[in-house]
């Protein structure tokens, strides 16, 4: 293989800071019930840190806990108090919402739970059932992040486009929205937020061709109130939308009159963070990557920047109306959302040292925006990754100072960050006493190349105009896949937003890792591919406690307290983008995907579930086959249609299974029913014969078999037994 990825080595100085406590809280205690939490709880929610209203725990998702009662000393005695199985092998993003003493989390498949938050007892379960063809249209896992909760009731955004309102005694069905168009490949992942009266929500979708947009809804009835786009109207016309006025007077200028955006909707997906700005009454959020990611197929003939695209957009709360907006990466073709953590804080950069009320990103982009929360004003932004290959820096204005050859892809360009960025959608915390952000950070490297024959129109399926595989050849040398994987990191990166420097960083056994809460007590906990939940000490990073909960962890935690006790809250569950599109950068030795929410208290002494047998043996099952011409064209294949979901090399990293060691790959009638008949649709799989001949579905289980049998050759898999 060629050697295009260099060795990197991170090495972040580490220094000790001490600061002052200073949580007192003057405001009014007011514990909401399930029957009062109202948008003024969330706006007031530090005053009542015994709950956690929100997804981001307040307004400004700081992810920042009053709590107190665990501390730097006593962290230690922290044990589990109690466990719940989501029965589920497949991703788990959420932030249990905990209010009234009842905790409300989702799993996979949209489903949301109910649960006693002292003592683990399920009130109830609703189950949205998120048809399998409706799985497919997911870049990413059928992943959910959570929910919210408004005067009796809990509101979730379900995979197929749904947004809907549940009882919450009962989690029966009060309404149901829907918020997007069928025919198109759209999907929901994020957690919906209430901002007053409205509930918003955005949507997935920009690897498979759509419009992107962020819409409020009324939240007693469901009816839209406003919604706002991100990319323009096919024929630049007005939608009748909020947007409108914006896309006359500024953002339709920024597009050519030509080219896949008319078809595919330009992407610009809002599928995660929007925070409200109470102090502005400013709704603000983060709008993704293009649709498709090549900009010669997507605007040809244009050479604007492509507004909203990678943007953080600032509306009016009520209305919808624009306000500002700032551009992380102009004319993305990086996959490089700005759709991350969002988090707004008084920072001591004003006049005379005066707290300036900021918004912080740490996009995919690699770089660290502090924006003025009231104009989106461009303060400072510098890398927070240690190499970076696309930008050298940014201007004055805050606009990238890109690599020359960044965009040129005919002979392939090695991007880092890659497109799953330097920092994803696993949250990141600012604790105010530290003033430190706490990112769960990472490098991954990928080359990006044209591909020639992403002119082929693939409608509701991956299609980003590049050839998107690793450029590995069927055949490759032993020790290769070690040689990757050394390059794929992950750290826990604690970083001044003031100076726009590291503090210190701790690092992980591999990328992806989970998101962060801080606390009072100077503490930060996070969850890791390696399996283990972690407290640091806010200040230095060391580490003061660490449980393994027997899965990968990528959902950030919440703390809540009851009758005194302090309690924090897991949802375990090892998938997403991260474990369906990069099982090959995965250390060997991941902890398998078995979802539950686990509960710790100081002095718990519950043990948490063991990790069941997957009964899989990695070796091949049937025959290699086909000449090195048939596995060539199974390859290019593979890349196109497979490999975002079942991994590039066909290296899995279990979530989804890895083809090599499926019983249905060696026969040539499963292979068949399977891929062109359809057969496991239900599980998401459907049927490619649309995109693809039997004859191509041949090539491609030649392709696999062969990469099976590579792997026997190389010594990372068992030559079958006989018995
Ligand atoms: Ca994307």
């Amino acid at each position: 293989m060629k050697s295009t990825i260099p060795a990197i080595t991170i090495a972040l100085s580490i220094l000790l800071t001490a600061c002052a406590d200073k949580t007192a809280s003057t405001v009014d205690k007011k514990i909401p019930t399930l029957a009062t939490v109202s948008s003024e709880h969330i706006a007031n929610a530090n005053a009542t840190p015994e709950v956690w209203l929100s997804y981001g725990g307040t307004y400004d998702e700081q992810r920042f806990s009053r709590l107190k009662n665990i501390t730097q000393d006593n962290v230690k005695d922290l044990g589990v108090a109690w466990t719940y199985d989501l029965e589920t092998s497949r991703g788990v993003e959420a932030t249990p919402i905990i209010v009234d003493g009842i905790m409300y989390v989702t799993g996979a498949w949209s489903i949301v739970y109910a649960l006693d938050a002292k003592t683990g007892e399920e009130l109830w379960v609703y189950n949205p059932e998120v048809s399998g063809e409706d799985a497919a249209k997911g870049c990413c896992d059928v992943i959910n992040r959570g929910v919210a909760v408004h005067k009796g009731k809990v509101i979730v955004g379900v995979f197929d486009g749904r947004l809907e309102a549940l009882d919450a005694k009962t989690g029966k069905v009060v309404w149901s929205t829907l918020t997007v168009d069928k025919s198109m490949p759209y999907t929901i992942t994020g957690a919906p937020r209430v901002v007053k009266d409205k509930v918003l929500i955005g949507n997935g979708g920009a690897e498979l061709g759509v419009r992107g947009y962020v819409s409020a809804y009324d939240v007693n009835t469901g009816d839209l109130a406003w919604r706002f786009y991100t990319t323009p109207n096919p024929n630049k016309e007005p939608d009748g939308a909020a947007s409108d006025e914006v896309f006359a007077s500024k953002a339709n200028a920024t597009w050519g009159d030509s080219g896949k955006w008319k078809t595919e909707g330009g992407g610009g997906t809002v599928w995660d963070s929007i925070i409200y700005d109470t102090v502005n009454d400013s709704v603000i959020f983060g709008v993704g990557n293009a649709s498709p990611w090549n900009p010669k197929l997507r605007d040809p003939e244009g050479n604007g920047d492509n507004f909203f695209l990678s943007s953080i957009v600032a509306v009016d709360a009520d209305t919808g109306k624009y306000k500002w907006h700032f551009q992380t990466t102009p004319r993305d073709q990086f996959d490089f959302t700005a759709t991350q953590s969002l988090i707004l804080a008084d920072l001591p950069i004003g006049a005379d040292g005066k707290p300036r009320r900021v918004v912080m990103q740490a996009p995919k982009n690699g770089f660290y925006y502090v924006l003025d929360a009231k104009t989106g004003e461009f303060i400072s932004g510098k890398p927070f990754v240690n190499l970076m290959t696309w930008a050298s820096g940014l201007d004055a204005n805050g606009r990238p100072i890109e690599n020359p050859n960044a965009r040129n892809w005919e002979n392939g360009f090695v991007n880092i960050p890659g497109p799953m960025g330097a920092h994803n959608w696993h949250p990141m915390a600012y604790n105010p006493q530290t003033k430190l952000a706490y990112i769960p950070a990472q490098q991954v490297p990928q080359l990006l190349k044209s591909n020639p024959d992403a002119d082929n129109d693939k409608k509701m399926r991956w299609n980003v105009g590049l050839q998107y595989e690793a450029g590995v050849p069927p055949v490759y040398p032993k020790g290769t896949l070690d040689f990757i994987r050394k390059d794929f990191k992950g750290n826990l990166l604690a970083w001044d937003p003031v100076k726009q420097e590291a503090r210190w960083s701790v690092e992980h056994s591999g990328p992806g890792n989970g998101g962060v809460l801080t606390t009072a007590s100077n503490l930060v906990f996070q969850g890791n591919i390696g399996g283990e939940l972690v407290a640091y000490n806010a200040e230095t990073g060391d580490k003061l406690w660490a449980k393994q909960a027997n899965s990968g962890v990528v959902a950030p935690p919440s703390t809540y307290a009851i009758d005194g006790e302090q309690y924090i809250a897991i949802a375990t569950g090892w998938g997403g983008g991260w474990a369906l599109n990069y099982g090959v950068g995965w250390p060997k030795a991941v902890t398998p995907d078995v979802g539950h929410v686990i509960v710790f208290k100081l002095g718990g002494t519950g043990d948490v579930p063991e990790i069941p047998e997957n009964g899989i043996v990695m070796s091949p099952k049937g025959d290699a086959f086909g000449d090195d011409a048939l596995k060539m064209h199974g390859l290019q294949k593979y890349a196109e249609n497979c490999m975002v979901c079942h991994g590039p090399l066909v290296v899995s990293s279990g979530v989804i299974p890895d083809l090599r060691w499926s019983y249905q790959t060696a026969d040539k009638e499963s292979w068949n029913d399977i891929v062109i008949g359809g057969a496991l649709t239900d599980n998401g799989m459907v049927s490619f014969s649309e995109y693809l001949s039997a004859d191509d579905a041949e090539a491609i289980r030649a392709y696999i078999m062969g990469q099976a049998w590579l792997a026997v050759a190389n010594g990372d898999a068992k030559e079958p037994s006989n018995d």
